[in-house]
């Protein structure tokens, strides 16, 4: 364990993004002209030049030297959904064999690290090799230090030879251009004339579990899997709710506190820390910034989370659901749009032209949702994450938008044409100009709902504790960026803005009211009463992801020149592999702790009861309790041996189906349903057999020891 950080000594405001290389520490090391020129770049406005990328590449390389780098990485994002690095030293050999320490403004803006084993969904064969990674630079570099080294890191965006997306950052990048262009038009159309580029705002809350590293290390499925595929609940779980926003426990506070150090070094702002729902569960909240900024600031926190806690004889499990009967985690991804020159376009304004254009942007975001539901529920579909959704305590699978009833109020008096009273007492007229101003806090809170309006901006809450937020960011922004080029389009024509505006709202709002609900997302009334709407209910990810090569999802894409079909299409298949190889892996774990662990200690320790109660009777003492139990014991360890055979047959079906989509559905159908009929048995046996005589640490042991 590292010793306390004494922040009396060593202030937050000098630890802050010492290791970022920030915008701040570029106005100071750059010339100004140089600087000024990277702005532009910044906000799209200038290509990056060779000359401007060889000064900043310099000054990079300096301020790492002096901070004890010896190498540097592209960072970057494949669809994998974690980061890749592959380290350069910086040294260049000299003639007279000594070395210079050198970085080029060539090696910051593109590298080749080859990384052809990573999954390109067949845009790319092996053989070809060449994928290269170009600087994006709008996210900051930063410095990665362990005890023994630093490295620099230098967020990229990674493409393939003939300029195919292979990563998250890409389309990420360019949904966030569509959305500031169709906003931006909407906005002139509006009359603004200052504002020059539109940014969507992220702030993920990060969920985990922490448990002690030596019953991780003895939990195989843990280890290999993030979750475990066996395990029974201890008398008590969550229900006393004794856990959520608890006082947090000395080693875990010792915890936080290193990794908000190491976070706020590299200028990722923690900011809110709590104990979360179930036992050892927490959560971790930076303070909102731009989206690919918030991207890679999230994977910075997941790995830190992971990587902190092992100095501290923890483990961070990341996993949408690692245990049974408590519940999983999420990463709730809070979303707005935002001017270059300040404005919150989600903010209800105070004065009549604000509100007319908060109602806009609100409208298109319900509008988006709705029309792209399926999309967007695609962007939470993972094998962990069906663990979550739907299950009554993550949202439900069907995608609905929460927007208070008073919210809702407002616009349902737009669609009817009728004033609506405020409750002071006066009258909403319906005019834009008339628009009296909108209460502050307008809106009410609902857990229960997947996409809720909260005051000023979305929460997104079925994205999955362990996945990269870039993809679930990337379907929001096209999805609203589309319906903002409509909204354009019919301002663009209008000459009569006000009138305009209020049909547009109209419109969009009588269309698409039907995404929107305020009440309990978590009951069965819900579930049909949706379906009665016609809303998207759908419960398993692999259902979802046929929505990215539909003519109409293309066209969105492409449109837009997010994704071309033949990256869509690589990526259909990436996720459907990826969720078969994730339930491969979990049910092949099932088998070899079954065979190797709990089938053994279970017939051990029935023979050991059946002997012990066979001795009884030798003395004329009671032994029927010993002999029943060792009966049940044995009964459930026969029916284990059969479940397990019966995994390994449909497991070995699954493994041999050559087409993605019928292989993802018999892993799916066939697999992960065996194994639930396994599960039930072991967990069965292992409340029959002592502790000491079981091989694996306890739900008590992992969920209650800290
Ligand atoms: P709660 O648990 O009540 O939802 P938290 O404080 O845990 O609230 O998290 C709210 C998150 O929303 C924070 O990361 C915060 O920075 C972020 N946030 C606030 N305003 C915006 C905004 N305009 N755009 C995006 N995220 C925002
Ligand atoms: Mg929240």
């Amino acid at each position: 364990m590292n010793k306390a950080i004494d922040f009396s000594e060593t202030p937050v405001t000098s630890v802050y993004g010492v290791n970022s290389f920030s915008n701040a520490v570029m106005r100071e090391r750059l010339p100004k002209n140089v600087y000024k020129e990277l702005l532009e770049v910044q906000a799209g406005e200038k290509e990056l030049s060779l000359e401007v990328a060889e000064v900043v590449a310099g000054a990079m390389k300096d301020w790492a030297l002096e901070k004890g780098a010896t190498h540097y990485t592209h960072w970057f994002h494949p669809l994998t959904g974690l980061t890749a690095e592959k380290h350069d030293s910086f040294i260049s050999p000299t003639p007279d064999g000594k070395i210079l320490m050198e970085f080029s403004g060539k090696e910051l803006i593109k590298g080749e690290p080859d990384a052809s084993s990573f999954p390109s969904g067949g845009l790319r064969a092996t053989f070809e090799a060449r994928g290269y990674t170009a600087w994006d630079t709008t996210s900051p570099a930063f410095l990665k230090q362990d005890p023994t080294g630093t490295t620099l890191c230098i967020p990229t965006a990674f493409i393939g030879y003939y300029g195919h997306a292979l990563d998250k950052k890409v389309p990420l990048l360019r949904s966030m251009d569509a959305l500031s262009v169709q906003a931006l038009r909407v906005l002139r159309a509006l009359g603004n004339e200052t504002s020059r580029r539109v940014i969507t705002t992220v702030g993920p809350e990060q969920e985990y579990f922490l448990v002690d590293s030596e019953y991780f290390a003895r939990r195989p499925d843990l280890m290999l899997t993030g979750r475990t595929v066996f395990g029974s609940m201890p008398a008590k779980g969550q229900e006393m709710e004794d856990h959520y926003f608890g006082a947090i426990k000395e080693r875990v506070a010792a915890f936080m506190r290193e990794v908000n150090y190491e976070l706020w070094k590299v200028g990722v702002s923690a900011k809110t820390q709590h104990n979360e729902v179930a036992p050892n569960q927490f959560e971790l909240a930076p303070i909102f910034t731009t989206t690919n900024v918030a991207v890679d600031g999230n994977q910075l926190v997941m790995e830190t989370l992971q990587k902190v806690a092992r100095r501290h004889g923890l483990e961070a499990l990341l996993h949408e659901k690692p245990f049974a009967g408590v519940n999983g985690s999420g990463k709730h991804n809070n979303w707005s749009m935002a001017t270059d020159d300040g404005y919150n376009l989600l903010e209800p304004g105070e004065n009549p032209e604000s509100n007319a254009r908060f109602l806009l942007f609100m409208t298109a975001v319900v509008e988006a949702v709705d029309r792209y539901a399926v999309l967007i529920r695609s962007a939470a579909a993972t094998a962990g994450n069906d663990h979550r959704l739907g299950a009554n305590e993550a949202p439900p699978a069907i995608i609905s938008v929460f927007l208070g009833s008073q919210l809702c109020g407002i616009l349902d008096a737009i669609v009817e044409g009728r004033a609506q009273s405020q409750s002071n007492g006066d009258k909403i007229k319906l005019g834009v100009t008339s628009l009296p101003s909108l209460p502050r806090d307008l809106s009410d809170r609902n857990r229960t709902s997947p996409f809720a309006f909260t005051g000023n901006k979305f929460e997104f809450r079925m994205v999955g504790s362990s996945q990269s937020i870039a993809t679930p960011n990337t379907y929001l922004n096209l999805a609203v960026a589309q319906v903002l080029s409509e909204f354009a389009d019919a301002l663009e024509k209008s000459a009569d803005k006000t009138a305009a505006i209020q049909s547009i709202v109209k419109d969009s709002y009588s269309k698409h009211r039907r995404v929107t609900f305020n009440g309990n997302g978590y009951s069965e009334e819900w579930v049909k009463e949706a379906e009665r709407r016609g809303l998207p209910n759908i419960r398993a990810s692999i259902d979802s992801f046929g929505i990215l090569i539909q003519p109409e999802t293309v066209s969105l894409f492409e449109g837009h020149k997010v994704l071309s079909k033949a990256e869509l299409e690589s990526r259909y298949h990436i996720y459907l592999e990826k969720y078969s190889k994730q339930v491969n892996i979990e049910a092949g774990v099932m088998i070899d702790m079954v065979r190797r662990s709990i089938f053994p200690a279970a017939t051990a320790f029935a023979g050991a009861l059946a002997r012990e109660s066979a001795s009884l009777a030798a003395i004329g003492a009671v032994s029927s309790p010993q002999e029943k139990r060792a009966k049940r014991i044995a009964e459930l360890t026969s029916e284990i041996y059969e479940e397990s055979e019966k995994l390994e047959k449909v497991l070995s079906e699954a493994q041999e189906i050559e087409d993605a989509f019928t292989q993802a559905k018999a892993y799916r159908d066939k697999v992960t349903v065996q194994m639930s009929a396994l599960r039930s048995r072991v967990d069965a046996v292992e409340k029959l057999v002592s502790k000491d005589a079981w091989p694996l640490p306890t739900y008590e042991d992992l969920l209650f020891r800290l």
